[in-house]
């Protein structure tokens, strides 16, 4: 049985990402008044919620808190309550679409959910350097693991003047990401940031990619220039520096939700088996027809990968860079306890599944 929510297009959490799907998800809680709200920030046990009722400050004790993987995180759907206290409590989250993971330096080795909810992950790389594919790949695997769909953005366009030159370069990258669109944009004279706006105006989006990539010139052009200019005023007289400058979790201008929290920047592979077969998914195809079912394609006869290898079809770099990074992925997961995979796994592979089909059938698909 499901019961009917009372979604609203005038709520203040609309610009936040606050659609039917998350209002149905959110009905149940509905007859206990409680108000739903996205977090927009975590420290100490603590987030700040935006809700119908403005910012709100709220404790996440009573969420589990022993279990890293079900800690409140930036991007979060919560039910919290109405009113009364300051903070006030977290009663639970809604099922995550998706999730972004690190594993967290202790020996113990588990998984820190660092971002929830994200439909865009956008891998930015700078073409001021030369394309680094392998990177790229690694990123990419990182972005379908997480349940997001990744776009990469060749930042600093303007650098390669030559259109021809251009085009060949999101040719090459478009090799190594089969089912990623890929977009050149100049943040420095605006060329393809229209594209950009219009794909983040559709969700929530999270920036990846190497230091020096252009993440933060991006986020700045989507952001727009009032949002930075009251910005910097406000911290160049002191005021208002913990309002504006402390939310990792922004609505768009132009529509759409950015997410820029610290640690995903430089998030690492974490158990991303999944997202590495998403980005070599043309050599999973290719396995399916080797002779053997447990083809190593390295000498057996009847293996489909080594004859495209062989045919040309398939470039050495591409199998090479995957071998590399299932051997990175196998190291992480010795290393990992079996049962938080295992909770990982349960908890937003299917809602993932879910909550893009709704996305997709409202808004139809982008491309
Ligand atoms: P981040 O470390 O990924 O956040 O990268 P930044 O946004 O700080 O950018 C790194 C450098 O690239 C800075 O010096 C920027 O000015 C420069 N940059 C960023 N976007 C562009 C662009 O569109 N064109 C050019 N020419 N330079 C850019
Ligand atoms: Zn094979």
């Amino acid at each position: 049985m499901t019961s009917t929510s009372a979604f609203s297009t005038s709520s203040a959490l609309v610009p936040y990402g606050w659609d039917e799907a998350w209002a149905d998800e959110f009905a149940p809680y509905e007859p206990d008044g409680l108000l739903p709200g996205r977090v927009i920030r975590v420290d100490r046990g603590q987030c700040d919620v935006v809700t119908d009722d403005g910012l709100v400050r709220a404790d996440t004790e009573f969420v589990v808190p022993r279990d890293p993987m079900k800690v409140v995180c930036t991007g979060d759907w919560v039910a919290v309550d109405p009113e009364g206290s300051d903070p006030r409590y977290v009663r639970t989250y809604l099922p995550r679409r998706t999730a972004f993971v690190r594993s967290t330096s202790s020996k113990r080795s588990e998984g820190q959910i660092l971002a929830a909810n994200v439909d865009h992950a956008i891998v930015a790389v700078s073409l001021a350097v030369e394309l680094d594919l392998g990177r790229i790949e690694r990123f990419l695997a990182l972005a379908w693991e997480s349940g997001a769909q990744p776009v990469v953005v060749l930042t600093k366009a303007d650098l390669v003047p030559e259109a021809a030159t251009l085009a060949h370069l999101v040719q090459d990258v478009e090799t190594a990401a089969p089912g990623v669109p890929v977009l050149a944009v100049s943040a420095m004279d605006g060329d393809g940031l229209d594209v950009l706006v219009a794909l983040v105006s559709g969700g929530t989006s999270v920036l990846l990619g190497q230091s020096g990539a252009g993440k933060s010139t991006l986020a700045n052009a989507l952001l727009g220039e009032e949002v930075m200019d009251v910005r910097a005023t406000r911290d160049a007289d002191g005021k208002g520096r913990h309002t504006t400058t402390t939310r990792n979790l922004l609505a768009l201008p132009g529509g759409g939700v950015l997410i820029d929290t610290p640690g995903l920047r430089g998030v690492g592979l974490w158990d991303a088996e999944s997202g590495v077969g998403q980005v070599f998914s043309e050599i999973e195809e290719l396995a399916e027809r080797c002779r053997f079912h447990d083809c190593a394609h390295e000498a057996e006869p009847g293996c489909a990968v080594l004859a495209a290898l062989e045919s040309g079809e398939l470039p050495e770099r591409r199998l090479d860079s995957y071998r590399k990074l299932i051997r990175e992925n196998q190291r992480i997961v010795a290393k990992t306890d079996a049962r938080v995979r295992a909770e990982l796994r349960k908890d937003w592979k299917r809602k993932g599944a879910e909550g893009k089909a709704a996305m997709e059938a409202k808004r139809g698909r982008w491309k």
